[in-house]
């Protein structure tokens, strides 16, 4: 169901605001579009802050790319949100920034796929990382193609994130959920690596509960539930490196082991 070409500007300006108020964007970063009929597309311009966007400034054009209304020239992006819009017909909307947390993880190479809490698991799933291109070009609108049908949001190697929904709304809550699912998948590796993760039991029953998650989506857990156990003293967490898990603790000795054998 699409909506009108003035909804979707007035929404648009409104999600640029809270992209940039969120700091998810700096300088002219990011891209927005909607969705509005089965020929067009609404887009944010190249080269404004997406803090700073009015009704006026934002771009119609139709399915092949083509200008239908709008006098500032369109993101150097268009190319990936046609892409989108051409190979899933149910998605009508697309965001993309370079929010810090994902773009971390994309400059790393690194999916997310850590089973920490309901929210995340059942909204974006697992998020992968796409295969580098230059931004602009398109290789890069060519690159996110396979992972249209599969995926709501994607990394952008070296660059950011970009997500998608069936709803007006729905690519922007994906990025924003995305975007605090990777700064707690972070900060929880980093302090507690042996965190109790969501076993695959009890993501099945959120399944049933909710919706049905495809298996491309499907975060890495064990079968092991220890979420269920006492809560533990936080006073006992001395230091990181007391609290590392069985298996980290056994490399950092045997890197040590190396180390000194090397002496
Ligand atoms: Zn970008």
């Amino acid at each position: 169901m699409y909506i009108s070409d003035l909804e979707a500007k007035n929404l648009i300006c409104k999600i640029g605001l809270k992209m940039w108020e969120k700091q998810m964007v700096a300088a002219n970063d990011g891209n927005i579009s909607l969705r509005t009929g089965e020929n067009s597309v609404i887009l944010t311009p190249t080269g404004v802050s997406k803090g700073d966007l009015i009704p006026d400034m934002l771009i119609k054009v139709d399915m092949a790319g083509n200008i239908m209304e709008g006098t500032l020239r369109p993101s150097s992006e268009l190319q990936m949100h046609l892409n989108i819009y051409r190979n899933n017909p149910e998605i009508v909307s697309t965001c993309h920034a370079h929010c810090m947390f994902l773009s971390i993880f994309a400059c790393a190479g690194i999916e997310l796929d850590m089973a920490t809490s309901p929210e995340p698991i059942l909204i974006s799933g697992k998020i992968p990382v796409v295969p580098y291109e230059c931004p602009g070009t398109l290789e890069l609108a060519k690159s996110i193609i396979p992972y249209v049908n599969d995926y709501s949001v994607v990394l952008l190697s070296n660059h950011g994130p970009i997500s998608w929904g069936k709803t007006p709304l729905a690519a922007w809550h994906t990025l924003e959920s995305a975007e605090a699912y990777a700064k707690s998948c972070m900060i929880i590796k980093n302090f507690f690596s042996d965190y109790r993760a969501l076993s695959s039991k009890q993501i099945e029953k959120l399944e049933d509960r909710f919706h049905p998650i495809k298996e491309k989506n499907r975060v890495y857990c064990t079968e092991k539930e220890t979420n269920r156990d006492p809560g533990r003293s936080y006073s006992d967490f001395n230091t990181i490196v007391c609290n590392l898990s069985e298996e980290s603790l056994e490399k950092l000795a045997n890197l040590v082991a190396k180390k000194l054998k090397g002496k």
